[in-house]
């Protein structure tokens, strides 16, 4: 596996092609610990050490977000106009081809997942994974066991579109609200879902992926990367 050193530090650090030329002029870069000058010196990053202003630079073929995502703000790439979740990323977590990992309504907060591997989202995404995510639900009225019973069952949608079956627990303490478990995610999934039922969603959380749960210590807005166990747990090929 071989890069140029100009597209490996462009990449690896959301640099321009022109800015990381200009540092390795500069004598800002070392290859194992020579400062080398020509961008178009090869490098294996498996084999060799990248430094940037004495910083090591690690390689990551690709990156894995967990965001707690604010209402108001879109899940997409870019927008002409609206902030998107991916506008939120601090610099340092930032690259080219960054999406998120399907969709939240704009008003829908908590977890999700920006990455640039497509592959990944691709698995996440698809009913056929199973992947479940699971959401708390505040609705305008009481949910009953015999109503949950229609979404357990697989409720079929206004449209005719029939859902899988999904989990759902009603908070004893609180029959407004609900924890609800889908494996996958029809637009609009779960607030077409209630309104089958006669119940509309005041507000909806993500609270976990395939498992993995949001960071409670992220504030809201706030981001990292996942783990290697949490990816793994989501994702069983990658380590
Ligand atoms: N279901 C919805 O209705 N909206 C979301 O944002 C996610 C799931």
């Amino acid at each position: 596996m071989e890069f140029r050193l100009d597209k490996f530090l462009s990449e690896q650090k959301n640099l321009s092609r022109a800015d990381s030329r200009k540092l390795i002029q500069r004598g800002k870069v070392m290859v194992d610990k020579h400062i080398v000058r020509s961008a178009y010196f090869k490098i294996n990053p498996e084999i060799n050490l990248v430094e940037l202003l004495g910083v090591k630079v690690p390689y990551k073929e690709h990156i894995y977000i967990m965001l707690n995502k604010p209402a108001g703000i879109l899940s997409a790439a870019s927008d002409t106009s609206r902030k998107t979740v991916v506008d939120l990323l601090p610099d340092e977590l930032m690259r080219k081809g960054l999406f998120p990992v399907g969709r939240l309504d704009r008003d829908t907060t908590g977890f999700i997942i920006i990455t640039d591997d497509g592959d990944f989202a691709h698995y996440v995404i698809s009913p056929k994974s199973g992947i479940k995510k699971k959401y708390r639900v505040l609705l305008d009225g009481e949910l009953t066991e015999s109503a949950a019973d229609e979404l357990r069952r697989g409720i079929t949608l206004a449209d005719g579109t029939k859902c899988l079956p999904a989990e759902v627990k009603i908070n004893p303490d609180n029959p407004h609200e609900a924890e609800v478990e889908i494996s996958e995610g029809k637009y609009h999934h779960i607030k077409r879902s209630f309104g089958v039922i006669g119940l509309g969603v005041n507000e909806l959380h993500r609270k976990s992926i395939g498992g993995v749960y949001l960071d409670e210590n992220l504030p809201v807005g706030g981001c990292r990367e996942l783990s290697a166990a949490e990816l793994d747990k989501i994702y069983k090929k990658i380590q």
